[in-house]
């Protein structure tokens, strides 16, 4: 299956600066930056440089160099924000939504760090 990005998806338009964002962390391919509208008290993008709709995608067609970069990036923000397991009320949900099933709004690859309050249940029923 062949993706398509579309390069004028909103977090394509954070990376060129054509927008604000509150950048939590940069790195060589990857950016972290607090959710517009959060649904917890923390509540943080982490998205890769490169143009990728999903973690499927990233994961099939992203350079090594890419997928250590994201994955430490994630491990970094949650240092930053203080939500790793055992810091205070630590803990955290990592969230990826992809596609329709997953309700994806902004196709670019991003995950979801969520934290600061017991999250509940997984996922709602409809
Ligand atoms: P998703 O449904 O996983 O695609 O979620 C997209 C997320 O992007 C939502 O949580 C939005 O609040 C967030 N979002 C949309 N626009 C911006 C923006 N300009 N800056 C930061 N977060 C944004």
């Amino acid at each position: 299956m062949a993706y398509v990005y579309d390069p004028q998806n909103i977090f394509a338009k954070i990376l060129r600066g054509e927008i604000p964002n509150k950048t939590v962390l940069e790195t060589e391919h990857s950016l972290a930056f607090h959710d517009i509208g959060p649904q917890a008290p923390v509540h943080v993008l982490v998205i890769p440089k490169g143009p990728y709709v999903t973690y499927d995608h990233f994961a099939a067609e992203a350079s090594d160099a890419e997928i250590v970069d994201f994955t430490r990036a994630v491990n970094q923000v949650c240092e930053l924000v203080g939500v790793r397991p055992g810091d205070g009320l630590g803990g955290y949900r990592l969230i990826s939504n992809a596609g329709e099933a997953g309700v994806q709004e902004v196709p670019h690859l991003h995950v979801h760090v969520m934290g600061g309050r017991v999250l509940g249940r997984m996922v709602s029923k409809p």
